[in-house]
């Protein structure tokens, strides 16, 4: 029987291993399986950010050989859709489970086996790390399935958490499809692997490309609890309430009056805020929110017409303000607002 040779994983290190040992031993010397679990072969893993990027093709252009190639070239049976989930030392065998099979698993036994898998990802377990919009970047399946989310799901906004240089690659890719992009980083500076000069020469190219860049702060959840219907103390959306850093509450009386979004803004709550926007901001998000409370408190008065101008100096100025607030809070469905400009008028219109 021909000595058999067993690769798993089939990118950059497996299939280079599983082509030296072809040019080394002709197939009747050696038999070569090689299992993968993803769609591709040796590919560039580099070139992801380019191809989400439209800088070049994908993902064929991405592919070096692909496993057709090497089946009819190189005589390596290389089995794609293939998880190996076992390695059995005393049998000298692994389990392979077939994904597009039903997760049928077969045995294969191996003289000599090669174990290429690849890094694990530093992929935090946050609560909604695994909701539907949120992404990793390794694999080209990895990269397959961002670039059909963008061009099917036509997203306005992303978040990239991590600076590294993949971060900072994915962060220009998706500027490059027109998303507005803001990068988050732990470290004080995008690419801490550098030094701080050229890091901070980094940032400001990222700044240049129009990426809002946050450094020195770290993601700890990411959640969304969509509660549908008027019954806010319905105990899941109120224990959500009670451990996330704020909440929105939307308000259907307001999105019939036609303010999108319908925000209700005296309800809504923000835990970080103060500790993240300067004192200049936090006082006129304060003096927004009351007029705005106390408007909606004699909202009823004040359209049957029974409040008089003049009874109570903080009534009309919540009347006197309302068409201002109202003009601020209305936005329309495509039009995206600077988060800079959108401070500078709340503050010149209702700061001290
Ligand atoms: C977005 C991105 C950009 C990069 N840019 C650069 C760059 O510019 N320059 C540079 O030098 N490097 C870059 N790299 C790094 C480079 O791609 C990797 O160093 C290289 O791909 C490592 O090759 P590998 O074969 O060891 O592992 P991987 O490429 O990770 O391949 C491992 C393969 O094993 C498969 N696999 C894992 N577990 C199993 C299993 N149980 N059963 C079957 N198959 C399995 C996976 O599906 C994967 O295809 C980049 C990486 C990424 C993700």
């Amino acid at each position: 029987m021909v000595e058999r040779l067993v690769v798993i994983g089939g990118d950059a290190a497996g299939m280079s291993a599983a082509s030296q040992a072809r040019k080394r031993r002709k197939p009747d010397a050696l038999e070569i399986i090689a299992f993968e679990r993803g769609h591709f072969t040796s590919y560039s893993a580099c070139g992801i950010p380019y191809w989400i990027g439209g800088v070049v093709d994908g993902p064929d252009a991405l592919v070096a050989r692909d496993p057709q190639t090497f089946r009819e070239k190189h005589a390596i049976d290389v089995r794609i859709r293939h998880e190996v989930v076992e390695i059995d030392l005393d049998r000298r065998e692994v389990v392979a489970r077939a994904l597009d099979d039903g997760n049928k698993e077969t045995r294969t036994g191996f003289d000599q086996l090669v174990y290429a898998t690849g890094a694990v990802p530093v992929a935090p377990r946050w609560p909604g790390s695994d909701a539907r919009g949120v992404f990793g970047v390794q694999t080209l399946d990895d990269g397959a399935a961002v670039r059909e989310y963008v061009d099917t799901e036509r997203p306005e906004r992303a978040v990239v958490v991590g600076a590294g240089y993949i971060g900072v690659e994915m962060a220009e890719a998706l500027v490059r499809h027109g998303l507005e992009v803001t990068v988050l980083d732990r470290a004080g500076q995008p690419m801490s692997t550098l030094d701080p000069d050229m890091g901070a020469l980094v940032h400001e190219a990222m700044e240049g490309l129009g990426i809002d860049v946050r450094t020195g702060g770290s993601i700890t959840a990411l959640y969304t609890v969509l509660a549908d219907g008027d019954d806010t103390a319905d105990p899941i959306v109120d224990t959500a309430r009670a451990i996330v850093d704020g909440h929105i509450i939307l308000s259907r009386a307001l999105a019939e009056q036609g303010v999108f979004p319908a925000i209700d803004v005296g309800r809504s709550l923000s835990r970080v805020m103060s500790d993240i926007i300067g004192p200049e901001h936090t006082e006129a998000a304060r003096t927004f929110r009351r007029l705005w409370s106390v408007y909606e408190e004699n909202r009823d008065l004040i359209l049957m017409g029974a409040y008089k101008d003049g009874s109570d100096p903080v009534i009309d100025a919540a009347v006197a303000h309302h068409p201002l607030i109202l003009e601020f809070l209305r936005q329309g469905q495509k039009e995206l607002v600077n988060l800079n400009v959108s401070v500078t008028q709340l503050v010149d219109n209702f700061g001290a």
